[in-house]
């Protein structure tokens, strides 16, 4: 029997770290206090400064060309249109 996890759960749950990692973008992002700043993935800026994650908050926003912005749930689907990063590998 499938077994449902809330959107809560996972904001819980996942870290931005995670999901920035589990599709490379780690690398890209240098720290700024809580805030991680780089290129923006979504419009593939190229500038290192237009892309601000909270990772207290675990939220993103674009200051550049595309103005995107959202959360931890929102960031895989619109970025990478796939959401797998989220959910935890089964172990059984
Ligand atoms: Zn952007």
């Amino acid at each position: 029997m499938a077994q449902w996890v809330s959107f809560q759960t996972i904001k819980e749950q996942v870290s931005m770290e995670q999901v920035l990692d589990h599709y490379s973008l780690l690398e890209t992002l240098t720290q700024k206090k809580s805030n991680l700043v780089g290129p923006c993935p979504i419009h593939k800026g190229t500038n290192p400064t237009q892309f601000h994650v909270s990772l207290t908050k675990k939220n993103y926003n674009c200051f550049g060309d595309c103005h995107g912005g959202g959360n931890i749930l929102t960031f895989p689907l619109c970025c990478f249109d796939e959401i797998s990063c989220l959910f935890p590998k089964r172990t059984t």
